[in-house]
């Protein structure tokens, strides 16, 4: 089965395709860089331009240069159906849909979160069920124990801010622009951790949620305390980035302990970070337990997670009914079994 995916939850479009017999064939992204000069995703002008940018990527991943899949080849699209912007989820939905019934096949609304926790099963080495999965991106930082497709049980989760976000709004505040994961992990090269102390959010007492938005206030309380030199912004920058990878290295083995699982999946935006990864990697080495990572361009939002999990949903059978339905707010937790 042949399936394309459209990805526009948020400001990335993304588009791909998906075989189940052939795997990963296309994808590819435009990342909207119009709310740069506002320091956040304005929602109404990431709707305008999923608008602008879904059906002429959708053409190009088809083309010769790509996928090289004619429409006629495609045996189901899916779409991000939620959680996410509700402007922008629509865009997706609506195309997506208007798609599938043109091409006379099914369309299936995917969950931006299963698309990223099943995203390292797009790599030749993909992990077996179960797996501790770690997500954490612009909107979510969860641990979740996957026993299946649509078996997934939260162990904790942000109770404010995403990792990304914190990211992203401290990155504002060091003046490094948006998005900020990338520019922190950036400036934190020519940066020392340990300068400055930042706080280990919720690491002190039991449980496995987390809480970013203390480190974001470390982090304007670090900037109004000195004139911000670039050796200071390198600085802070190193102890946040520290601070945020050692939280997230502390509950991921929490998790593992608790469930004694023994593969770690790890997705979403910010695990792209390579001290996350470097860290993660040897608490593996150090329990035994198999890491498994998207690669880096899979790791933020990107069509081909949605074209994965949507292609397993559709050979289970599983398809949209007459209903249109796009949801801003939809928990991992309220998804269908695949085969249960
Ligand atoms: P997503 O929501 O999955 O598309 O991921 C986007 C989020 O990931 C944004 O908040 C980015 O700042 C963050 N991000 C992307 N790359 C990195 C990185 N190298 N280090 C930390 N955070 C990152
Ligand atoms: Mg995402």
């Amino acid at each position: 089965m042949r399936v394309l995916g459209i990805e526009t939850s948020c400001d990335d479009t993304g588009i791909a395709v998906y075989d189940s017999a052939d795997g990963f064939l296309s994808h590819l992204r435009f990342s909207q860089a119009l709310h740069l000069e506002y320091g956040g995703v304005v929602p109404e002008l990431a709707s305008r331009d999923h608008i602008r940018k879904t059906l002429p990527l959708v053409r190009k991943v088809l083309g010769p240069d790509h996928a090289g899949s004619r429409p006629g080849k495609i045996d189901g699209v899916a779409y991000t159906a939620g959680p996410g912007l509700a402007g922008a989820l629509l865009v997706g939905a609506a195309i997506g849909r208007s798609l599938a019934h043109a091409w006379k096949i099914p369309a299936i609304g995917v969950h931006h979160m299963e698309g990223h926790l099943l995203s390292p099963m797009l790599e030749a080495e993909r992990p077996e069920f179960p797996f501790l999965a770690l997500l954490t991106s612009g909107g979510h930082t969860l641990l979740a124990h996957v026993e299946a497709i649509g078996e997934y049980r939260i162990l904790g989760e942000s109770v404010d801010d995403a990792a990304g976000e914190a990211f992203d709004k401290s990155a504002k505040l060091l003046g490094l622009g948006y998005p900020g994961g990338p520019a922190i992990e950036q400036a934190a090269k020519n940066g020392e951790p340990g300068k400055l102390r930042f706080p280990r959010p919720m690491t002190d007492r039991p449980g496995l949620d987390f809480s970013f938005s203390g480190l974001k206030t470390a982090c304007a309380l670090a900037v109004a305390a000195t004139p911000l030199t670039a050796s200071r912004v390198a600085d802070i920058a190193a102890e946040f980035q520290q601070a945020v990878v050692d939280t997230l290295v502390i509950k991921a083995e929490r998790a593992l302990a608790q469930t004694g699982l023994e593969r770690l999946v790890v997705a979403g935006g910010v695990s792209a970070n390579r001290l996350l990864r470097d860290r993660l990697g040897r608490l593996g080495l150090k329990h035994g337990v198999r890491c498994y990572f998207p690669r880096p361009e899979l790791c933020t939002d990107n069509g081909a997670m949605i074209a994965y999990a949507g292609c397993m949903r559709l050979l289970a059978g599983q398809r949209d009914g007459p209903a249109f339905e796009a949801r801003p707010r939809w928990s991992l937790t309220d998804l269908p079994q695949v085969g249960g």
